[in-house]
């Protein structure tokens, strides 16, 4: 059995836990044994669940550190890791750790932070995947393609638990006149 690492990242609203899920499914679908994971500071909608912005949701184990899963997932086929942004460094290598053991990792998490700065561990877990998806949410105000998450609040916590009445997606250009409004 040969593992590998996939990440999907975007911005808010890109769809990423959605693309996480259908992948999952369709693991499960193939009789493929699956775990679930997420950061156990992500409560938004749900203590176990990972629910996206569209309400489908998936069974999922909080964890606080990203070694948790290597006791945790130690019989898996695929492991799905959804808010990754959230875990410190230490997860690029427990994601190295399970692949190189032959589990299908598949990461979705933020690309960058509200102030358009790379994320946490994303960064590094880009550069050690096999495969990258970024997806894409559509501009609020001009409709375009979306990669920032703009920050309505005032805020200056980098990790700032919302929804859309903190934060919406915008392209680059209205992403840059919303900062410069500030
Ligand atoms: P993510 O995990 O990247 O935050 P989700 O998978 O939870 O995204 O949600 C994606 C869904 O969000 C879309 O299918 C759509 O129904 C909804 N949505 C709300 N606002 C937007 C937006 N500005 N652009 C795209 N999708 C949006
Ligand atoms: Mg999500």
């Amino acid at each position: 059995r040969r593992g590998w690492i996939e990440v999907v990242v975007g911005s808010m609203f890109s769809g990423k836990t959605e693309e996480l899920i259908r992948r999952l499914n369709r693991a499960k679908i193939a009789r493929q044994r699956v775990e679930i994971f997420k950061p156990a500071l992500d409560t938004r909608y749900h203590v176990e669940d990972v629910v996206s912005h569209n309400a489908t949701s998936i069974r999922s184990t909080p964890i606080t550190f990203p070694q948790e899963m290597l006791l945790l997932a130690s019989n898996c086929d695929v492991v799905g890791i959804d808010e990754a942004q959230f875990f410190d460094a230490s997860l690029v290598e427990v994601c190295n750790q399970l692949a190189n053991h032959g589990v299908r990792v598949i990461v979705a998490g933020l690309d960058m932070d509200y102030l358009g700065q790379p994320f946490g561990p994303m960064p590094a877990l880009l550069a050690v995947a096999e495969y990258v998806t970024k997806v894409h949410a559509v501009c609020v105000r001009c409709g375009d393609i979306a990669t920032y998450s703009f920050r309505k609040a005032a805020s200056a916590e980098q990790v700032l638990l919302g929804e859309t009445d903190s934060y919406e997606a915008r392209c680059r250009h209205c992403f840059l006149e919303g900062q410069q409004e500030k």
